[in-house]
């Protein structure tokens, strides 16, 4: 019988190239379309979105890491499809900093949006890089911008007080932050996300972001009744 030598194996198995994420350009970030008009931006571990429209372009969350690049990324888009790369309005998902932290690069230029509850945590916390969100809603609130829709819903308390979802039901696209679900969803995600974008045409669903603790999942038609798990903090 022949034997192995253990200690020539390897402790774990690689990381896989797909868990990586995309390439980063020089600037070292990542934008890609996830459906016709709505993009996501990433620096390999945080994720943002933008939308363009006729009445400028939606950003959705302004991660820190990520900071001056969302409006490269935008410069980028617009620049190659001929559209405004001004940025009108900022939706913050939570409060936590390190999603919004980059929120004060739009200040004076941008109407800023969020849960009720977001404002509060934003007002206690007097920080200068997450200018409070001056426009509110309570538990749900559709937005029609530039002629895109996007719907915002709070169904509680989940990963923070004021998480909320952010649904472009005309991209078939659920953002959600931080959180992750335990069933239910689809997720084609290889890696554990910390934003997550689903898509639910043809049953399809878009996992972004490789992420540590937490991660999101839902997808857009199983948001009613959503059921939330354990959280993290950050
Ligand atoms: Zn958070």
């Amino acid at each position: 019988m022949s034997t192995t030598d253990a200690s020539a194996l390897p402790d774990y198995a690689p990381v896989p190239r797909s868990a990586l994420g995309p390439a980063l350009n020089e600037q070292g970030y990542y934008v890609g379309r996830v459906e016709r008009n709505l993009y996501w931006v990433t620096d390999g571990t945080y994720q943002c979105a933008f939308l363009t429209t006729s009445d400028g372009v939606v950003v959705l969350d302004a991660p820190p890491t990520i900071g001056n690049n969302i409006q490269r990324a935008v410069d980028e888009i617009a620049a190659a499809n001929g559209v405004s790369n001004k940025v009108t309005y900022l939706i913050y998902s939570h409060h936590h900093a390190d999603h919004v932290g980059a929120a004060s690069l739009f200040e004076g230029k941008v109407t800023r949006i969020g849960h009720e509850e977001t404002r509060r945590l934003l007002l206690r916390d007097d920080d200068p890089a997450r200018p409070p969100n001056e426009e509110t809603f309570q538990d749900r609130r559709t937005l029609e911008i530039g002629g895109e829709r996007i719907d915002l819903a709070w169904h509680g308390s989940n990963h923070s007080p004021d998480n909320i979802l952010i649904h472009l039901p005309d991209h078939d696209t659920l953002m959600l932050i931080d959180v992750v679900t335990r069933a239910g969803h689809r997720s084609t995600s290889r890696t554990s996300p910390r934003t997550f974008l689903a898509t639910s045409k043809r049953r399809r669903t878009r996992s972004r972001t490789r992420g540590s603790t937490s991660s999101a999942a839902t997808t857009a038609d199983s948001v009613p009744g959503t059921t939330w798990p354990s959280t993290s903090s950050t």
